[in-house]
């Protein structure tokens, strides 16, 4: 029988050198927590026959298990999934000129709603108002939390106990139970669905018109594609008809990009201008998808109508911090000066990476892997993939890439779910790798693992050598 006895107390594992450098980073209260738990862990290993660890062994478990209780939950990832702009892993990564300016605003006092010239209180919505109308042609902008807050924030507004025509093939829901009919409800508004899933026409929404009606609404129906016999009304039809009755034509755009994307070899994806050209008095769109910025939601459009959504109490509920209008402020500057956007702005330059690239990656990552998957029965290769936009950008559009497929050796398909696991538990502070399991492969697409960061993923492949075969 082991004596327990033996095991040091609470205080003397604290009093030792080792642990002093992590009580001076993080604290009495953390330290004896995991001094506690990792005695009592002792303690219930010895009753279970395992050997008395000494002092030094104690020291060195504490050691870890401080750093896992002081690791962040919001870890940084390694997205090799092939969905870019991936919502559960944060969309948009931020451009350099935009991370620099989230640090200046985090670190100093700033004139978030001070208007410097005067000496008067400003208005947050000022620091990006300009650039928004320069680059969107609308006379009037404002920012809220992100889109599904603009497109409540508007209903609010706009159209609480009056009625909203909107086609029925539109009412659609984004993933994360954004559903248009929900908000609509909440927004006190009343739906009027017109037309067919697959066909509406001009005549379906003026039969709808009543005079209760507020307004008639477009919904970009980002994340799916309704084909073949399928007709929907141009939105300059419905601007006209909308403005005939005196009412506003809004229209939520989901993922609006600023700039025109089959320039840069990308599927077209309808713009705000092209909203405001058409006809439409307000545009909202997301900051994180597409357009590549922090997350916030953009409303754009006629200036009576911002006026109205602005004086909305609710807005004061939802607007911006400091930290997001830094940054959208930076992104929409490089907006200005689009020769270069595809390398400055970073969702962009994923989006529109060369194949050439991601296979030359793999290349250099093969070998790496390979050594780190010898001792299990599994093959690595190198293999063509479709990246996707992500974020509610058509799923049928899609973007050849290359990464790495490791595949089970015969019929053991439990080693790929060992593997996938074991490179999403990458310890702190490296980083999870998340891949995508698809067609009995564990799939890395590297378009979104920047050439300087192929390094530190390559070091990590470590991790799966400890794994049993
Ligand atoms: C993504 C999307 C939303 C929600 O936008 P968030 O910025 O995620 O709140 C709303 N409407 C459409 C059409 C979208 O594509």
């Amino acid at each position: 029988m082991t004596d327990l006895s033996k095991l040091p107390s609470v205080d003397r594992l604290l009093a030792a050198p080792a642990l002093a450098p992590h009580l001076a980073a993080h604290g009495r209260a953390v330290v004896t927590g995991v001094v506690r738990d990792t005695l009592a862990a002792a303690r219930a290993a010895a009753k279970a026959g395992a050997p008395l660890p000494d002092a030094a062994a104690l020291l060195a478990k504490v050691g870890a298990g401080v750093t896992v209780a002081m690791q962040p939950k919001l870890r940084a990832v390694f997205n090799l999934t092939g969905t870019v702009l991936h919502t559960n892993l944060g969309r948009a990564p931020l451009p350099e000129e935009a991370i620099a300016a989230i640090v200046t605003a985090a670190r100093s006092p700033c004139a978030l709603e001070y208007d410097i010239e005067s000496g008067g209180r400003g208005d947050r919505d000022d620091i990006v108002n300009d650039l928004l109308c320069e680059l969107t042609g609308a006379e009037a902008a404002t920012v809220v939390n992100n889109n599904a807050a603009a497109v409540f924030l508007l209903l609010n507004t706009l159209a609480q106990r009056k009625e909203v025509v909107v086609s029925r093939g539109e009412l659609i829901e984004i993933g994360g139970a954004f559903r248009v009919p929900d908000i609509m409800k909440r927004a006190g508004a009343k739906l009027v669905e017109v037309g067919t899933t697959n066909r509406t026409h001009l005549k379906d929404f003026a039969e709808a018109l009543t005079p209760r009606t507020a307004m008639l609404m477009k919904v970009h129906a980002s994340n799916y594609a309704i084909q073949g016999f399928t007709h929907a009304v141009p939105e300059a039809e419905l601007a006209a008809l909308a403005h005939q009755h005196n009412l506003p034509f809004v229209v939520d755009l989901g993922s609006g990009t600023l700039t025109e994307l089959e320039r840069w070899g990308l599927p077209h994806e309808p713009t705000p201008r092209e909203n405001i050209v058409a006809g439409a008095d307000l545009v909202t769109f997301s900051g994180d998808k597409l357009l590549g910025g922090p997350q916030a939601g953009l409303l754009v459009g006629r200036k009576d109508l911002i006026a109205r959504i602005k004086k909305n109490p609710l807005k004061r509920a939802l607007r911006v911090g400091k930290l997001t209008m830094a940054a959208l402020e930076a992104v929409l500057r490089l907006y200005r000066g689009p020769d270069r956007m595809h390398e400055r702005l970073t969702a962009l330059a994923q989006l529109t990476r060369p194949e050439a690239e991601m296979r030359a990656a793999a290349a250099r990552l093969l070998p790496a892997l390979q050594q780190a998957l010898a001792h299990l029965p599994v093959t690595v290769e190198i293999v063509a993939l479709m990246s996707q936009i992500g974020s509610g950008s058509l799923p049928v559009n899609r973007l050849p890439s290359a990464g790495l497929a490791i595949r089970p050796q015969g019929k053991k398909g439990g080693v790929l779910g060992r593997i996938e696991a074991a490179l999403r538990g990458v310890a702190y502070p490296g980083r999870p790798v998340i891949g995508r399991i698809e067609d009995g492969a564990l799939l890395l697409d590297l378009r979104c693992l920047a050439a300087a960061e192929e390094t530190e993923f390559a070091a990590q492949l470590s991790t799966l050598s400890r794994l049993g075969a």
